[in-house]
């Protein structure tokens, strides 16, 4: 077959010999404890993966450190979870222990797996993207630092993912996960005419809003934008530095609640906002952590086994979650959006 240089490369490239030589033919596996996961195979070969969770945004340090773990433990393989998780796998059980060991004594932190807090997955922030409306990486390791206690166990009603985008075209998973943390925009983009005269398309800058917020003006040789229109999104921005969005007294953080992918007893389901607003407040954001800790902290205390954040509110309704959850209700909470036929409003009463 010719050689081409587009497209990822064949990832059965890059599997562990044990993982290509079993591949679709695993029989199970089991949770042995928070952080090891044990697969077997048809064959009767059993792999082992100690799961550790990564900070996402990482030094070329720390990848050195983590492939020396690999290269000493588990003949040089490892693998990253979708949600940054690292996970080592050997099939050699004598290893578990002293790899535990090794990670522990790095400072790297051993757990994640089952029913426990996963690590969480997050987005650019202030660190590289143009439109953040808060940080990912600042708000992640406060949460984390503080949620630390249900990474290393393994008895909570069910899975805990949590999410972070820190805007709302969302490079994370905040539609789908346990707890979103999303940072919200919440003014329209303020127009730099000069920067628009001097190189923005006005065509491509018009099209982008999806809204159509945004209209010619052919006086100034620029752009208008329609406030009652703009949901904040920061698309415009994106297309021109002209249509300034970041605010920084106005942007700050909602939480949603109730997502999942899993098929498992429910169907995937899309999570709700529940906190509009919480203010930007680094480097630590105790705002922010106190009311994931307080939604964690609720599920588990009123949740059956084996039930999502998701699944419980539904059992026990969304009106009886802000009660026990002692969230204040507020108009910003119901879904008025009417435009999509999955969510298409059929009778008086109102959504979350
Ligand atoms: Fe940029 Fe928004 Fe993605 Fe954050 S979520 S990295 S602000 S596009
Ligand atoms: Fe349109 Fe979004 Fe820009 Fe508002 S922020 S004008 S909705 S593209």
């Amino acid at each position: 077959m010719a050689k081409i240089d587009i497209g990822p490369p064949d990832y059965k490239k890059f599997l562990s010999p044990m993982i290509r030589k079993n591949y679709g033919k695993w029989k199970y596996h089991e949770y042995v404890k928070p952080g090891v996961i044990r697969h077997v195979a048809e064959s009767g070969d059993t792999l082992y993966s100690i799961r550790i969770g990564s900070p996402r945004l990482v030094s070329i340090d720390f990848i050195r450190d983590i492939c020396t773990l690999a290269d000493e433990y588990c003949e040089g393989y490892l693998r990253f979870t979708s949600r940054n998780n690292i996970e080592f796998m050997t099939g050699d059980e004598s290893k578990v222990e002293p790899l535990i060991e090794a990670c522990k004594a790095k400072g790297l932190p051993v757990g994640g797996t089952g029913k426990s807090l996963s690590n969480i997955v997050h987005t650019q922030g202030w660190v590289h993207c143009h439109t953040p409306a808060t940080d990912a990486s600042g708000i992640v390791k406060s949460v984390m630092d503080d949620l630390y206690e249900y990474f290393i166990r393994d008895d909570l009603p069910a899975k805990l993912k949590v999410a972070m985008a820190c805007c709302l075209n969302m490079c994370g998973a905040v539609h789908c996960s346990d707890i979103a943390i999303l940072g919200v925009h919440r003014t329209a983009p303020v127009i730099k005419h000069e920067i628009i005269q001097k190189g923005t398309e006005i065509p491509t800058l018009v099209a982008c809003c999806p809204t159509g917020a945004i209209r010619p003006d052919p006086k100034n040789k620029s752009v208008a934008v329609n406030e009652a229109k703009c949901m904040y999104c920061g698309n415009c921005y994106t297309m021109s530095p002209g249509m300034e969005i970041l605010d920084a007294k106005n942007d700050g953080v909602a939480i949603l609640v109730g997502g999942k992918v899993s098929n498992a007893r429910s169907a995937p389901s899309f999570s709700r906002l529940v906190i509009p607003f919480l203010p930007n407040n680094p480097p630590r954001w105790p705002e922010v952590t106190a009311a994931v800790r307080n939604i964690v902290e609720t599920w588990i205390k009123y949740a059956r086994k084996g039930e999502r954040v998701g699944e419980w509110i539904e059992r026990i309704g969304w009106e009886r979650f802000f009660t026990l959850a002692n969230i204040p209700f507020s108009e910003k909470c119901i879904d008025d959006y009417i435009f999509s036929r999955e969510t298409f409003r059929t009778s008086a009463a109102f959504k979350y």
